[in-house]
């Protein structure tokens, strides 16, 4: 450091000592959300997102989920986009990054695939929540129908559920809450950063899903900033 303050007009040292540069790029002001783009409609979860004021970035490879605050995986087809996050290695990240505390939401394929397991057992899921997903759960006959849902975490207003041949949970661990259901069967549930539902919130006008999840990533935002303010401290505390 000697060197960089004997340089230089005099004032400028000056400057320098009484306000130093910042010694970690400015924070963004946005959260950057992935959203994982392998297949499904990860477009309208976009959208949403943007219209939130998010940043987004569409997750296709590993490298892609670098400095992500959170991640969306969307509703499609889950054996298919789960043979896809194999075949990218897609999975072991998303996994590690869940395992850092990284916010995860999943919509109807995306609630499967975050699932422990699937009680068919015939998909290896990620295991992100400790619910058990039945898929196709609302019958053959009827693919997809629409809804009101009471979500009591999300004030009065009831909100208008799409399902299109969309999963119920069958079964959930303790640790799991259940936002809303139908006849008994969860459709909604978060467990610590993780929040699923069985069917499509990116395809209504009712953004408080998304908002509820971008909650989640700011908390998570601010909680690592505070850490990192933490470390810097106590760095600072050892220095001096
Ligand atoms: N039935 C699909 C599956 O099992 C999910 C449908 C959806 O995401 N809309 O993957």
């Amino acid at each position: 450091m000697a060197h960089v303050l004997s340089e230089g007009n005099p004032d400028r040292r000056r400057d320098w000592i009484l306000s130093p540069e910042p010694l970690k790029p400015r924070a963004r002001d946005h959260a950057l959300v992935g959203v994982l783009a392998l297949q499904g409609d990860f477009r309208e979860h976009r959208l949403v997102l943007e219209r939130l004021g998010a940043d987004t970035r569409e997750v296709r490879g590993t490298a892609d989920m670098r400095g992500l605050d959170g991640l969306i995986v969307p509703g499609g087809e889950s054996t298919t986009m789960t043979k896809l996050m194999r075949a990218t290695g897609l999975d072991q990240v998303i996994r590690e990054f869940a395992a850092r505390g990284g916010p995860v939401f999943g919509t109807c394929a995306g609630l499967i695939t975050l699932a422990r397991e699937t009680v068919e057992r015939d998909l290896p899921t990620l295991g992100l929540i400790d619910i058990v997903a039945r898929r196709n759960a609302f019958g053959r006959q009827v693919h997809s129908f629409e809804t009101e849902l009471s979500i009591p975490e999300l004030g009065s207003k009831p909100l208008r559920a799409v399902f299109i041949r969309g999963p119920r949970i069958e079964a959930s661990g303790p640790g799991v809450h259940v936002l809303a259901a139908i006849d008994g069967h969860g459709v909604a549930a978060e467990q610590g950063m993780v929040l699923v539902t069985a069917f499509h919130p990116e395809i209504t006008d009712d953004t408080r899903l998304h908002q509820r999840f971008l909650d989640m990533v700011h908390r998570q935002r601010n909680a690592g900033s505070d850490q990192a303010a933490a470390r810097q401290h106590a760095r600072e505390e050892v220095v001096s």
